[in-house]
Parts: C-alpha cells; structure tokens; sequence
C-alpha cells in the first residue's frame, strides 16, 4: 500500500498562535515528521497557506513535498517549485499598502503580505474595533482585488485575499497524479482545508482537526492530540497502521 499523507500546517501540526511567526515547530514535531519522511511506502507532503521560503524555513528535512499559498505553488524533493496560478502583484501590493494605511491608528491588527496572496490577521485586535476595520478592509478588497479573479477566505481571526481558482484541493490533485495509485490521507483544521477535503471526496481518508464536530466535507474527524497519535503510529509502522483507522 502506498499512502500519499498530506498535512495542514497551522492548526494541524502546530497551535495556532497569536502571530503566524510564533508557530514554530517544536524538536519532538520535526522528529515525527522525519520520520514520516523516511518510512517506506509513504510520501509526506505539508499543504499550507504560507509561502514556500517560510514552510522551507519551518521544516527543514529533504524528502519532504511542499504546496505553499494555498496550493498557488508545489515543490518536490529536488526538483525546482511549480507554480500553478499566476498573482497580479500590482493590484495585491496597493491592498497591502491601503490596508497598512487601514490599521496605522490600530492595535492588534497584522497585515501579512505573501508570494501569492494578503493575510489579514486579528486575532490580538480589540474585539470592538473588529467589525468596523473588516468592513473598510473588505471595501479595499472590492476596490483592488475584486471577485471574479479574487476570493476573500475566512480563517481563524484572519481574512485572506488570495486569486481564484487555486486551492488546497488543486495542489493536492497535481501532487497525487504524479504518485499513481497512492492512497491519500488529508489532515487540516481550517475552511482553506475544505477544498481538499472534496477534492478527495470518495477516494481517501480525510480528517477535519477539530475539539468540536462541525459541517465539513471531511470523512473523520480527530482532535489535535488524536491526529499527532496517529502520526506516530504512520511512523511506528507504515501505512499498515491505516488499516486500523479505517474500518
Ligand atoms: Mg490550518
């Protein structure tokens, strides 16, 4: 059995945190996931919105297959990224630079610019300035980066404007044609998840990471700890450990 395991970063492997630059993996976290790396039968790739020099940056270790931006761009061990959605970056800097502008007078608000898309972070806000600076950033959104071409994604305490069309679900698509009959295993915590989740729709084991059930297009559901012994079981014993999990 070949298993394709494909894993969510924030939320997933580790907690999200009060800015993106404090989720950092701790040593046990990139043990296991060298482990996985090296198992016989098994691929491991991490699928995550965050861009490929900081996933690259995060987890260090040959072997592993990345997809950064949402699936915007993929990279196989030792071949070069293949970039999968072109980004007007004219139109994404000006909604980096109005939102900067946005939150000069703010607390608590990030703005985080990436390769292929504007992270807008509020998780450390004052909760009573939340919903008025969302609808001024959403009227900066439909100014620069307006539907068709963009779509607005909700996440936990972030809102992120990214080009249409490319997602999780596409990237994890490309990676598995090029490993044929592998069986894919999709662990994510977030709405950006969702989108894998279908796309493997009837054809893997797809697990929502969550404390509490809730709608998702997922088969299974784990909390964060049940996810992490999971993993650790796929690096105890291969693939064969599925065999379990999946009655
Ligand atoms: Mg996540």
């Amino acid at each position: 059995m070949r298993v394709f395991l494909f894993l969510d970063y924030d939320g997933t492997l580790v907690p999200i945190a009060g800015t993106p630059d404090r989720a950092v993996p701790p040593p046990e976290l990139l043990r296991l996931l060298r482990r996985l790396v090296g198992r016989d039968g098994l691929r491991l790739a991490v699928v995550s919105g965050r861009d490929l020099e900081d996933l690259r940056a995060l987890l260090p270790m040959p072997g592993l297959y990345l997809a950064a931006g949402h699936g915007a761009l993929i990279q196989a061990p030792g071949a070069p990224p293949r970039v999968l959605t072109r980004v007007d970056r004219a139109r994404l800097d000006r909604l980096t630079r109005e939102t900067r502008a946005l939150v000069a007078g703010e607390s608590g608000f990030l703005v985080e610019p990436k390769a292929f898309s504007l992270a807008f972070h509020y998780r450390l806000a004052d909760p009573a300035r939340v919903e008025p600076v969302l609808a001024a950033f959403t009227a900066l959104r439909e100014e620069h980066c307006p539907p068709p071409d963009w779509e607005l994604i909700p996440g936990r305490k972030v809102v992120e404007v990214r080009p249409a069309g490319v997602n999780k679900g596409t990237a994890v698509q490309h990676l598995l044609a090029a490993w044929p009959g592998a069986y894919p295993v999709y662990l994510g915590d977030d709405v950006t998840d969702e989108d894998a989740f279908r796309a493997l729709s009837g054809r893997g084991l797809t697990i929502l990471v969550a404390d509490a059930p809730r709608p998702t297009a997922a088969r299974q559901r784990l909390t964060r700890a049940g996810a992490l012994a999971l993993l650790h079981r796929l690096a105890d014993e291969g693939p064969a450990a599925l065999t379990k999990c999946m009655v």
